[in-house]
């Protein structure tokens, strides 16, 4: 159990210094944890050795892994800082570190939720890989919580649920996400969890045999249209969000479309707007169910084509129509830029506006040849610009650096920036003009009777803010034009 050769089978082929890293990593790490157990009675090693195989399979770089398997190592054990940078360098310890301190905080409550997410969006404006180790040593203490005590286990779950799972969902990580949500589900909501177990016990043979025969006659269309299919496959709605959308529709079973939807992944855009349309002559689609989510991405970045269709046997089933690389940052999101394995001759994608963060990542991408160097630029350039702040509910907002409340109060409403009257920036009455740093969290204080002045352009930094305002004064102008042209 626990061999290291388990780990390099995942990461593939690697070079020589890599493999390397990775062995040194694991022997320290071993030899770090000795003695110590976990709360199951495993080796404490066997934590760190799953951790570093979550972010193999997430595609993560060598110094991610290696971190991966020394993320524990300051806070259980006595080595010293200075010890990890001269054996792993500036780098690994930077990362072990950041995962550290992501580690002390606990989540008592609301005022915990929000002090929480502000250290991951501050944790990741130094370095994105903080956060996805953080993820990696999350899910696997989720799926050996049965071991922990109960009030700790349903403070980890939940925070797991309401931190975790939606920050994963907002970096584009489908599949780490509903990993965390389907861990932590059981623990958070028990009955719930069973309940649903028992719905899909229940309804997940009918679906699958009616998905079946659809499956059969598309291959067969889709062979006489000459379309070339990478693969065609289903998924099961994963349990936590087939509860949450339960909720949703009166908890009637009947009302979910997509508890079972086919997946046809293709090569290219242009396939998968034939796939559309060859499925479309051969079902009736269901009003209202055609999505697309190429054309038009959702924000998190997720592209593909949805269509509901009634199968002919009494039954309704949804296609989901995507090429390989929407197939892979469905589930990976942010990661799947991260790979240490190139893959070569990549297209030069569309320009859809997507999630802002990835776009721009992926055109830092597309213009860096070394993974190596993408990642140095990640950690730099990237979020150096970017600062993000927050409501007092905890709801994030990413704001251009030197924003200000004005900025801000327009990106949650434009009603809320016309009446911005004052500001509290981390409870303290500040001016509606003060620079905003990263991570503060922000109240506006509206009033009916306050208006934008052209003060207001001065300090602000978002276009939508400068819009706004700039139309409001036109307005403006233009009426007190017409009253004295009234008046005279
Ligand atoms: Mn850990």
């Amino acid at each position: 159990m626990a061999n290291v050769r388990e780990l390099l089978d995942i990461m593939g082929k690697i070079n020589k210094k890599d493999e390397e890293l990775i062995l040194k990593a694991y022997d320290f790490a071993l030899r770090g944890h000795l003695n110590q157990k976990r709360m199951n009675g495993d080796p404490y090693f066997f934590h760190v050795f799953e951790t570093a195989k979550i972010l193999a399979k997430l595609g993560m770089d060598t110094e991610t892994i290696a971190a991966g398997l020394l993320h524990d190592i300051l806070e259980d054990t006595e080595i010293k800082e200075e010890v990890v940078e001269k054996e792993f360098g500036g780098n690994i310890l930077f990362l072990v570190k950041g995962v550290t301190k992501l580690g002390t905080l606990k989540y008592r409550g609301h005022e915990r939720h929000v002090e929480s997410l502000r250290k991951f969006f501050v944790a990741m404006t130094n370095d994105l890989r903080v956060v996805i180790i953080k993820f990696a040593d999350r899910l696997h203490n989720l799926q050996t919580l049965q071991f922990v005590r109960e009030d700790k286990r349903r403070r980890i779950a939940m925070e797991s649920i309401e931190v975790y799972a939606p920050l994963a969902n907002r970096l584009g990580m489908g599949k780490l996400k509903s990993e965390i949500e389907d861990a932590a589900f059981p623990y958070v909501y028990p009955k719930e969890h069973a309940q649903i177990e028992e719905i899909i016990k229940e309804k997940k043979r009918s679906y699958q045999e009616n998905l079946a025969q659809v499956q059969k006659e598309l291959e067969k269309e889709l062979k006489k249209n000459k379309v070339k299919v990478v693969e065609i496959d289903s998924r099961m709605k994963h349990k936590y969000s087939l509860w949450k959308k339960l909720t949703k529709r009166d908890m009637d079973i009947e009302k979910i479309y997509d508890i079972v939807a086919l997946r046809v992944v293709v090569e290219s855009i242009e396939d998968c707007y034939r796939v559309l349309g060859i499925i479309h002559s051969v079902w009736k689609p269901l009003p209202g169910r055609i999505k697309d989510y190429i054309a038009v991405p959702k924000p998190n970045g997720y592209r593909s084509i949805h269509t509901t269709i009634f199968t002919g046997f009494g039954g309704i089933a949804e296609i989901q129509i995507r090429t390989k690389e929407m197939h892979a940052e469905a589930a990976y999101g942010i990661t799947a830029h991260f790979a240490y394995k190139e893959s070569e001759g990549k297209k030069a994608k569309d320009d859809q506006s997507k999630f802002k963060w990835i776009e721009e990542l992926q055109d830092l991408h597309r213009t860096q040849e070394e993974p190596k160097k993408f990642i140095e630029h990640l950690k730099t350039d990237f979020f150096n610009d970017r600062i993000f702040i927050f409501t007092p509910k905890g709801d994030v907002i990413d704001l251009p650096d030197g924003s200000c409340p004005i900025d801000f109060a327009y990106s949650i409403h434009s009603d809320i920036g016309y009446h911005t009257a004052g500001a509290k920036i981390n409870g303290k009455m500040s001016q509606i003009f003060s620079k905003l740093k990263n991570g503060d969290i922000v109240e506006i204080i509206k009033k009916k009777d306050s208006h934008p002045s052209s003060k207001w352009l001065e300090y602000v930094k978002t276009t939508i803010a400068k819009k706004h305002i700039k139309s409001y004064l036109e307005k403006n102008s233009l009426l007190s034009k017409l009253k004295s042209f009234g008046r005279s």
